[in-house]
């Protein structure tokens, strides 16, 4: 086996290995039915990475309901101030209102641009977090703000759904949620205190204080089921991989041959079919050689059987290493009998590579005391091609081919006949010089 036959070998196995540890892990969590799904590290780092993804794509393709609501709101918020407000101090709630639905106008500006950076999909928490903590602040202030009561307690409806929107769809987990918000109230807190502005504990801790716990049970709520969620289609996506790879090396095996690691004969019948059909349409040659080892049970007889495996395995593998282009095919027809299916090739072509079998054989040079006609292990090999047409059976170039190996052995062996488009059988055997 080569080196890098060896390293995907044992990478493949450590993938295998790695992917059968998530998988107890995840049967492990599902089971527990506890109130918090702990992960490892690295389910955590597909989990975040999962969540991240959902909610920049949320924002990708739903960018337009977040300018309807910022529309939205911006026309129900101002309506309320022209309304509600005192005609005395309507000017400056008015300049307030547009402070602040500026300020949330950048936050939206930069939630509907930044997603759309995908080098910046790592920082997603960072950017997301920063842009709450600006529209949050800056809706709380201007709650206290406004001179007007009537609009302070109003203004407070919005905090309330921003905390919510934050808690609720941002995508953020709960502790740095709280973080958040904490810090932009505390912030608030201590601009009210500096500035002097409306401030009243009973209400702020209502609609801040309150709208922070339901804010952290729905981003509970909500990140528990998403953990659940999660835990389910890796399980899926792990057990479809595995249910993927059993069915792939089922069919390895089903047209592998356990011991050439050649295509087995009904690989060969498949393959033989499709190529004969293709040549047929494309106006194509198509070829065979049939090889067939030359005085093989003597050669167990002598040797054992042990070795005769062994030697068909080598010339299994001198089979396969003397084709070259993608479409060729070497197959183990049965026993000590093989075949090489050579599409889009003429007879002298097809003819060439049956020479160069000869050579890899004579270069194999596994000992064999008991043939006849070499101290080595040689074959008898017969080719035939043809240009399929209407007339013509896939079924007769195999039995060309078959004709012409009975030939070779006929001939004395170790040589190679022919049989030509026509059917023809060749004169004379080719050897090797
Ligand atoms: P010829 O030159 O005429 O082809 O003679 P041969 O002995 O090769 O032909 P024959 O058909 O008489 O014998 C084929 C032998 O191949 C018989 C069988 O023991 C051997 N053989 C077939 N399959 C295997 C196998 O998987 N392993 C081993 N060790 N021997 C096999
Ligand atoms: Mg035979
Ligand atoms: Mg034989």
């Amino acid at each position: 086996m080569s080196q890098t036959a060896v390293r995907n070998d044992s990478s493949a196995s450590t993938v295998a290995a790695d992917e059968e540890a998530e998988l107890t892990e995840i049967q492990g969590l599902l089971d527990q039915h506890t109130s918090y799904l702990r992960f490892s590290s690295r389910l955590e780092r597909g989990f975040r990475h999962h969540v991240q993804h959902r909610a920049i794509d949320l924002l990708n393709h739903g960018w337009w309901v977040l300018i309807l609501f910022y529309v939205g709101l911006g026309l129900a918020t101002w309506l309320q101030v022209r309304v509600y407000s005192d005609p005395a101090l309507l000017a400056a709630n008015e300049r307030i209102w547009l402070w602040v639905y500026l300020a949330e106008g950048v936050a939206v500006a930069l939630l509907l641009l930044l997603p759309r950076l995908p080098a910046l999909d790592d920082l997603y928490s960072v950017y997301t977090g920063t842009i709450a903590f600006i529209a949050l602040s800056s809706i709380i202030i201007a709650t206290s703000a406004f001179p007007d009561p009537y609009l302070n307690q109003h203004a407070s409806y919005v905090v309330i759904f921003v905390i919510t929107i934050i808690y609720g769809i941002g995508g953020l987990r709960v502790l740095p949620a709280v973080a958040i918000c904490g810090a932009a109230i505390l912030l608030c807190w201590g601009v009210i205190r500096a500035f002097d502005l409306w401030f009243s504990f009973g209400h702020f801790s209502q609609y801040v204080l309150l709208a922070n716990v339901v804010g952290v049970l729905l981003c509970y709520l909500l990140e528990h089921r998403d953990r659940v969620m999660y835990l389910q289609s890796r399980l899926l996506h792990l057990e479809k991989g595995k249910l993927d790879a059993f069915s792939r090396e089922l069919t390895r095996l089903s047209r592998e041959d356990v011991l050439t690691g050649l295509a087995n004969r009904r690989h060969f019948n498949e393959t033989f079919q499709q190529e004969w059909d293709r040549a047929r349409r494309e106006h194509r040659p198509v070829a065979l050689i049939f090889i067939d080892v030359d005085h093989f049970k003597p050669f167990n007889d002598t040797h054992g059987h042990l070795e005769g495996d062994r030697a068909l395995a080598e010339v299994g593998r001198a089979l396969k290493g003397v084709l070259r282009r993608p479409g060729d095919l070497a197959a183990r027809f049965g026993g000590e009998e093989f075949v090489l299916l050579l599409p889009n090739t003429p007879l002298p072509g097809a003819v060439e590579v049956a020479q160069q079998v000869q050579e890899a054989l004579d270069a194999l040079h596994i000992p064999h005391r008991a043939s006849t006609v070499s101290d080595h292990v040689t074959a008898s090999l017969g080719v035939a091609a043809v240009l399929p047409d209407n007339g013509l059976r896939s079924a007769q170039l195999i039995a060309r081919a078959d004709e012409a190996v009975y030939a070779a052995k006929a001939a004395g062996r170790n040589c190679i006949m022919q049989v030509d488009e026509q059917g023809r059988l060749g004169d004379e055997p080719l050897r090797r010089g």
